[in-house]
């Protein structure tokens, strides 16, 4: 049986190829470290797993849940939004529960997309974004994000013709790959571009949490019209430590928030409302745990970043995310000094093409791994191939 338009004309897995190596370098006995993993390693903080227990042992948790989430989770994270950003947000119409950002983000072209229309998504980004188009039957129109305009994207190089027939904006800040940040001043730029251009803007809000060295991350919904012309992705993923429970929202503007409940409520049936219970506790408990988390980070990329820097590379400390964006060496595909770095040094970095054409020319290092394995991966890497030219 051949397969659905829609499946084949998913971009091939790009890190298949890495996936195959690491897999015969284990088997050769060799100690692989990765610097691959955007997944974080620290556990979930114990006052939400006993939230958890008690929420589990409790019968009325069992049914089927609500499919856009507990009233009392939802009003947690409009009450954490108050707190955190000074946002208002009406639980009742302007939150819905996700199991999982990934999967709002997946669903939202559905709520928009009709065959042939376009999204805007930026390049390098997360690849659900353009995933979620292509599988609602929509067409990406990419918006490179380059180093020269701190990998933000330049709204000024979109055609108006473009732009006035796209139905979706993904942005995300701080981001995955590059570590980049936003400030209030873009995302002005973005309220005013959506407004003219009639678009809705989906800001991928993952990283807010992951933050140093005294820089707070704002979020889109800060801005004045924000909540008119879009939504954001709020996940407990990254700072919680919770990628395996499956727990996000979106937030903001009340028609989009309303159409991504209705296509949840046909296809899924919402989050274990123990888990959403267990979420609640984590945004009604104290910011100190986020704390904690962003310290371990932190002190994991001042280690990464020094290494780089004695390896030859010009580079800053990201102000936030838990990713180093870094140019491969001249003479090297991504692909290829990835597949470098591997086998001499048996350490796994990402190459940057995975995240889109505009990659090309880079890697991502990760850093969900403790400082003393980054540290080893470091001295590998000086050992393999020394000092870089640039
Ligand atoms: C990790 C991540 C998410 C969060 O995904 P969940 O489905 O909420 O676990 C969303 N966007 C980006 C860019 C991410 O890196």
């Amino acid at each position: 049986m051949e397969q659905a338009q829609r499946i084949q004309k998913l971009p091939p897995y790009l890190f298949a190829r890495i996936e195959q190596k690491v897999a015969e370098a284990k088997e050769k006995g060799i100690d692989v470290i990765s610097l691959g993993i955007g997944d974080p390693d620290q556990p979930t903080p114990a006052h939400i797993i006993e939230a958890l227990k008690t929420a589990a042992d409790d019968a009325s948790n069992h049914q089927y849940p609500s499919s856009v989430g507990m009233i009392d989770y939802r009003t947690s994270v409009t009450d954490f939004y108050k707190r955190r950003f000074d946002v208002d947000l009406d639980p009742k119409t302007e939150v819905v529960t996700l199991i999982g950002s990934k999967e709002g983000i997946a669903n939202i072209s559905y709520c928009y997309i009709n065959p042939g229309d376009i999204n805007l998504i930026p390049d390098p980004g997360y690849p659900v974004y353009g995933i979620g188009t292509l599988l609602a039957g929509g067409d990406p129109y990419l918006m490179p994000l380059m180093e020269e305009n701190s990998y933000l994207p330049d709204l000024t190089k979109i055609p108006d013709e473009v732009a006035d027939k796209a139905k979706l904006m993904f942005i995300n800040y701080p981001n995955n790959p590059t570590g980049a940040t936003a400030t209030l001043e873009f995302y002005e730029e973005v309220v005013a571009f959506a407004k003219k251009h009639d678009l809705i803007v989906c800001s991928d809000a993952a990283y807010t949490e992951v933050t140093f060295d005294g820089y707070v991350a704002p979020s889109f919904l800060q801005v004045e019209g924000a909540k008119d012309v879009g939504i954001e992705f709020f996940s407990l993923s990254k700072p919680f430590n919770m990628t395996g429970w499956r727990i996000a929202a979106a937030v903001g503007r009340q028609d989009v928030v309303e159409a991504l409940g209705r296509i949840k409520s046909n296809i899924d049936s919402g989050a274990f409302q123990a888990v959403q219970l267990a979420a609640k506790a984590g945004l009604d408990g104290s910011y100190s745990v986020i704390e904690e988390t962003q310290r371990i980070y932190s002190e994991r990329m001042d280690v990464c970043v020094a290494g780089l820097r004695e390896l030859g590379w010009k580079l800053e400390k990201p102000q936030a995310s838990f990713y180093i964006w870094v140019k491969v060496p001249n003479g090297y595909t991504s692909a290829e000094f990835a597949e470098y770095v591997l086998e001499k040094a048996g350490v796994i970095i990402t190459p940057g093409n995975g995240y889109g054409q505009y990659g090309e020319g880079y890697f991502r290092i990760s850093l969900c791994i403790g400082k003393e394995r980054i540290t080893e991966a470091l001295k590998r890497m000086k050992d393999a191939i020394g000092t870089i030219e640039l």
